[in-house]
């Protein structure tokens, strides 16, 4: 355990059982996979092991159920190396996700979740002694968010936020994160879709950096007084599942690293198109070898 990881993480974990399926089945359908993974997933949990995968030290805070989803889960993120002390523990059942996924990446999901909450009191050696170098946000767990960021400010630790889409969560955090990172579902939902350009503006008015990751067609960017655009890297996609999370812990891990600006937006980008490049979010997380080389062939 380190007490000083140089990303937490913050935020929903989760169980994907992940079907390899040639077509999405219709009501009353039954329908056979091709293949069959299962494997720990939420986008805070992705990016923890995103982040170990890449030779950073990650800390995972959030909530495991007690059931054999949890179980694995939690091995799956102690096998990685991620810290765990501040993963939670109960009966409320693990979330979980069925996938299906077509052979153009496309995909259905259903997931179900508990209505538990991770209570910050409830943490047995309390959060006070946590402190990373870069805290990341996916705008789940609100009650334990919303101690942390206070914490962040406190120690002036730089918070980035995985904004998917808005709710109460990505709502609360927002204007209190140094990154704002988020989907083109968010941006769209925050500004009415009036066009990229236009949640760009708005969002700049809540955090120093903004970034909006637009899947195969990249990411546009405000920093301060400067904008621009980053093409993603073609590659040939065989799922995109976890492609966001892995972007954002690259991006956070590259922040920890203290990267210049365009070779952070490199990086992540280069991490998300390796991770479209297998099936399933985890197994298809680069390392760090995977992704320097990567870059180095472009
Ligand atoms: P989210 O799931 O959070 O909406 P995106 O789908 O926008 O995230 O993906 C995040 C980043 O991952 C993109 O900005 C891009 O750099 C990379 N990425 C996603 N899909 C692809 C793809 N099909 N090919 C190459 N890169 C991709």
């Amino acid at each position: 355990m380190s007490a000083h990881p140089d990303v937490l993480c913050v935020g929903h974990a989760s169980y994907d059982l992940i079907f390899s399926i040639d077509h999405h089945p219709q009501a009353d359908e039954k329908t056979t996979a091709n293949s069959f993974l299962g494997c720990g997933g939420g986008p805070a949990a992705n990016a923890a092991l995103a982040v170990a995968r890449m030779g950073y030290s990650a800390a995972f805070a959030g909530y495991l159920g007690n059931d054999i989803y949890g179980q694995q889960h939690c091995r799956e993120l102690i096998a990685e190396g991620v810290d765990t002390h501040l993963l939670q523990r109960g009966e409320a059942p693990t979330p979980l996700s069925a996938i299906m996924v077509k052979p153009d990446g496309a995909r259905a999901l259903v997931n179900y979740k508990s209505r538990h909450r991770c209570q910050p009191q409830a943490f047995p050696q309390g959060l006070s002694s946590i402190h990373p170098s870069v805290m990341l946000f996916d705008g789940h767990e609100p009650d334990l968010s919303a101690v942390l960021v206070e914490r962040a400010r406190q120690l002036r630790i730089p918070m980035v936020l995985d904004a998917g889409s808005l709710h109460v969560g990505t709502e609360q955090l927002y204007r209190q994160v140094d990154y704002l990172v988020c989907s083109e579902k968010f941006a769209t939902q925050i500004t009415a879709d009036n066009g990229v350009e236009h949640s760009l503006d708005l969002l700049a008015e809540s955090a120093p950096c903004v970034v909006i990751t637009l899947g195969e067609r990249g990411l546009v960017w405000r920093r301060g007084g400067e904008s621009g655009c980053v093409p993603a890297f073609p590659v040939d996609a065989v799922d995109t599942t976890g492609a966001g999370d892995v972007f954002h812990g690259a991006f956070a891990a590259g922040v920890a690293g203290g990267y210049a600006w365009d070779d952070l937006l490199r990086l992540a980008s280069a991490a998300g198109a390796l991770c479209c490049t297998r099936l399933g979010a985890r197994p298809a997380m680069p390392t760090r070898q995977e992704i320097d080389a990567f870059l180095a062939s472009r």
